[in-house]
């Protein structure tokens, strides 16, 4: 099933990302985390990729096929770019065809050292080969704008030389509130970014993962979420309790709001994201 035609269904679709399980059994664990995920009926799961040769970076295009082909799942791989070339670019993609994958969330990565010859700068240097391809292609978005880029039109501008390069959707950086991703959903119509984008929502469980995810990507944290984190922080199970209560009211405030999809970073986790499905389907 090619997600880009998922978004046209009426209901707001509500999938799923995972991350490659490290170590020796790895695939072993990514079967149980599929096992835990499937009876959830999300409407597609996409796998992380890491570039730089770890032994996991083999296992995104495993993973997805596996749960094509063992879980009936609607599947999505990730694929990143930097420091790649047209050629070792091919030789993955080719590799992703033989897999049977379908969908590709095409992506930068790690930004290149500046002084490779990589000819992959971007994104949208990707974009165009996958499609080309034949694959059905996403794109991440940055509601509060990528953090190598303080100028959020700018960032727009280059979210829509994304749509322009064959992007059929967008899935979106986590975020705290609600009204950054309504505010970015009118910036992106305006500007004339007009395919289906799915929010990502991570619920927060500890105080170390959300530290450890803002510094990375940059998303702001509002003043309810510190004080849950403050007040908890040595309750591992009352904060944990809370982030699955936050990302449900998110869930179902972006549902309610008709948005085009919702796509849970489920950490691995399919019991969270049991409770943050169940907890969101009851409240429909
Ligand atoms: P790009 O769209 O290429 O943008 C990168 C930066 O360059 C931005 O600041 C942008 O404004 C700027 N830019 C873009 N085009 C141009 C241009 N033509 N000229 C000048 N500047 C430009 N990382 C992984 O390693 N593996 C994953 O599996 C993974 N999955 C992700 C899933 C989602 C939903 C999201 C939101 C992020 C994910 N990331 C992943 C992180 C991502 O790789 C980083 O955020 C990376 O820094 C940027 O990737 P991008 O594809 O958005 O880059």
């Amino acid at each position: 099933m090619q997600i880009a035609d998922l978004f046209a269904q009426g209901a707001t679709p509500l999938s799923f990302e995972i991350f490659p399980p490290k170590g020796e059994f790895a695939i072993d664990d990514a079967h149980d985390v599929l096992a835990g995920l499937a009876p959830l009926d999300p409407a597609f799961v996409s796998v992380t990729y890491s570039a730089g040769g770890s032994s996991n970076t083999q296992h995104t295009g495993e993973i997805a096929r596996m749960g094509q082909e063992e879980f009936g799942l609607t599947m999505m791989a990730h694929q990143t770019c930097s420091n790649e070339t047209p050629a070792s670019i091919g030789a993955r993609i080719a590799r992703l065809h033989e897999l049977g994958i379908e969908n590709v969330l095409a992506l930068r990565g790690d930004a290149c050292d500046p002084d490779s010859d990589a000819d992959m700068r971007y994104a949208s240097d990707l974009i165009p080969l996958l499609r080309e391809a034949g694959f059905c292609v996403g794109a991440a978005a940055y509601p509060e704008g990528h953090i190598d880029n303080l100028d959020l039109e700018l960032d727009l501008e280059h979210l829509k030389i994304k749509q322009d390069a064959g992007a059929q959707f967008f899935v979106t950086q986590l975020f705290f509130e609600n009204r950054l991703a309504y505010d970015f959903l009118d910036r992106c119509r305006a500007a004339n970014i007009t395919v289906p984008i799915a929010f990502g929502i991570m619920p927060f469980m500890s105080k170390s993962q959300i530290s450890r995810m803002i510094f990375l990507c940059g998303a702001s944290l509002p003043a309810p979420v510190v004080k849950m984190l403050a007040r908890w922080e040595d309750d591992e199970e009352s904060l944990r309790k809370a982030g699955v209560e936050y990302a449900i009211e998110q869930v179902q405030d972006l549902i309610d709001n008709k948005v085009d999809g919702v796509h849970l970073y489920t950490m691995n986790k399919p019991e969270i994201a049991r409770a943050i499905t169940e907890g969101a389907r009851t409240a429909r």
